[in-house]
C-alpha cells in the first residue's frame, strides 16, 4: 500500500530522484540528503507505514533489517562498523512519517550521553 502524499513512497516507486544505493522488489536504500556522517543511508519499505510501529509485517521488517548488511557491504562500512537509528513518532523526532532505518557509519561516532541526549535524558534513572 502507498500513501499518495508520501515523498518515501514516491521514492520507492521511482517518482522521485534519489542517490540510490540498494534496491529490490520489497526495499529501498538511498542516501540520506542531509548526512550527518560520511555514509548516512535510509532504507526504507516500499510499502507505507507510518513507522516501525505501524503493524508492519515481520516479513518486511526483515526485508529491510536484511538489507543492512547488503548497504553496509556496498558503502564499505562493515568491517570499520554502522549505527542504526529508527526514529520512531513524536518523542524521537520523526521527521518523515514513513518507516525508515537510518544506517551511519565512515568515522568514529561518539556513545550517547546526557550531554547530547538533551534535557529529558538527564532526567532519566
Ligand atoms: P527522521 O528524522 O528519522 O524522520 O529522518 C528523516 C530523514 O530523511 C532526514 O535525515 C532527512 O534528511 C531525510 N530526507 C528527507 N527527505 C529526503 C529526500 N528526498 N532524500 C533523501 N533524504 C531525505
Amino acid at each position: 500500500m502507498k500513501d499518495p502524499n508520501c515523498i518515501f513512497c514516491k521514492i520507492g516507486a521511482g517518482e522521485i530522484p534519489t542517490s540510490k544505493v540498494y534496491e529490490d522488489e520489497w526495499v529501498i536504500a538511498f542516501d540520506d540528503m542531509e548526512p550527518l556522517m560520511p555514509v548516512h543511508v535510509l532504507i526504507i519499505p516500499k510499502d507505507h507505514y507510518a513507522n516501525v510501529g505501524d503493524n508492519v509485517p515481520e516479513e518486511i521488517l526483515g526485508k529491510v533489517f536484511g538489507a543492512v548488511r547488503k548497504v553496509a557491504d556496498i558503502k564499505g562500512v562493515t568491517e570499520g562498523g554502522y549505527r542504526l537509528l529508527v526514529n520512531t513518532g513524536e518523542d524521537a523526532s520523526q521527521s518523515v512519517q514513513h518507516f525508515h532505518v537510518h544506517l551511519l557509519g565512515g568515522g568514529l561516532m561518539p556513545r550517547p550521553n546526557d550531554q547530547d541526549w538533551g534535557a529529558a535524558a538527564s532526567n532519566a534513572q
